[in-house]
């Protein structure tokens, strides 16, 4: 075994809020020169650039993961991961019933840029995607479990759409393996925080990147066989000798 670097949390230019220059095949090559061994594309509320972000990974090296950054009921960011583009398309389809359809005619955050699974740009999504689903946390936890995925709180530290800006506390039965801390988040201090409230669940930090200049090795290491789903499964419970480990966080 040895150790990965692994960051769950990124953000293509479909995200209304992330620079145009976030293409996958951009972000793959950031990605590969920034060490990344293990990486998931997580849009708000979409699933849509997933093809084409695992085609590129694979291309550069690195082992794709589908994800999105579901915004819940509760204004709660959740990271939502699974291992397939199929198993990601799914989950899109459930969410886009839930979340209310409000056409981004203003642009006012930014043009949703769509790319096709070979990397070609298509027509920018109408559908604004950043608004808040009607699918509660417990809810989004469950139905995500159901299709193979796994989620985990994005940023939780942040003074908003975190679990503990918008609930106070982690609910102690929320099935999710891990905690996202933001990039300066301390992790002793979070620890300390959280007290019994952390229940056994992992620490990881990943980078929310948004422009390529965000993209680096980033803070969470992962023991592991090699870079897979399963693997990550393994680590984020913590079983058969796999180790997640956060690094200190450093001013960049
Ligand atoms: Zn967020
Ligand atoms: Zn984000």
């Amino acid at each position: 075994m040895r150790w990965y670097a692994a960051d769950l949390h990124l953000h293509s230019a479909l995200s209304p809020c992330a620079l145009r220059e976030m293409t996958p095949a951009a972000m793959a090559r950031a990605l590969a020169a920034s060490g990344v061994h293990l990486a998931a594309i997580t849009d708000h509320n979409s699933c849509e650039n997933a093809a084409a972000f695992v085609t590129a990974c694979r291309k550069e090296g690195i082992t794709p993961l589908v994800g999105m950054e579901l915004e819940t009921r509760e204004e709660v960011h959740l990271l939502c991961l699974f291992s397939s583009v199929e198993a990601g398309t799914d989950w899109q389809g459930h969410v886009y019933g839930r979340l209310p359809w409000r056409e981004d005619r203003a642009r006012a955050f930014g043009t949703q840029w769509r790319y096709d699974a070979g990397g070609r740009p298509m027509a920018p999504l109408e559908r604004l995607l950043t608004i808040s689903s009607e699918l509660g946390l417990e809810e989004a936890c469950a139905e995500v479990k159901a299709r193979g995925g796994l989620c985990i709180p994005a940023h939780i530290d942040r003074p908003a759409y975190s679990l503990l800006a918008m609930l106070g506390l982690v609910p102690r039965d929320l099935p999710v393996p891990a905690l996202e801390i933001s990039a300066r988040a301390r992790e002793d201090e979070l620890r300390l925080r959280l007290g019994k409230g952390l229940g056994g669940r992992q620490l990881v930090s990943f980078s929310d990147a948004h422009c390529l200049d965000d993209i680096w090795p980033g803070r969470t290491a992962l023991w592991l066989a090699h870079p897979s789903w399963s693997e990550l499964e393994l680590a984020l419970a913590g079983r058969d000798g796999r180790r997640v480990v956060v690094l200190p966080a450093v001013e960049r």
